[in-house]
């Protein structure tokens, strides 16, 4: 939308058109309250970057996830961050074994003992069978 020109305003006025002066008026207007959402849809969009960027900040990659920079032991998905910009704790099952409620992917790191032959377990991490 083309935004009035308050000169071409007031010579609206100026030649008794009120009419047309307050048609552009109304225009003026509604340009107006088009910035003001425009502009703070942009500072909400700023506010996110700034927070995801302070994410990143306080995040140290540790192959397979996130590790906290002020708190080593907390850990979080690398998915959810890469894909979705959302720092989701782990849940560590057991020492090593590492859950993400959020995506529901699990990573072990090399603190993770796996199982020996014999074991009988529930079947995670393999791809066939039980
Ligand atoms: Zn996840």
């Amino acid at each position: 939308m083309a935004i009035p020109n308050y000169q071409d305003i007031v010579a609206l006025i100026k030649k008794g058109a009120t009419i047309e002066a307050q048609e552009k008026i109304m225009e003026l207007r509604e340009a107006a309250l088009e910035f003001q959402n425009e502009n703070l849809a942009l500072k909400n969009t700023v506010r996110e970057l700034k927070e995801a960027q302070s994410l990143r900040d306080g995040l140290e990659w540790h192959k397979p996830y996130y590790a906290s920079k002020q708190k080593p032991d907390e850990k979080f998905c690398q998915r959810c961050f890469d894909a979705n910009a959302k720092a989701i704790r782990l849940q560590e099952l057991e020492p090593g074994y590492w859950r993400c409620l959020e995506c529901k992917n699990d990573f072990t790191d090399d603190k993770y003992e796996y199982p020996s032959a014999d074991y009988e377990g529930t079947g995670r991490n393999q791809t066939t069978g039980y």
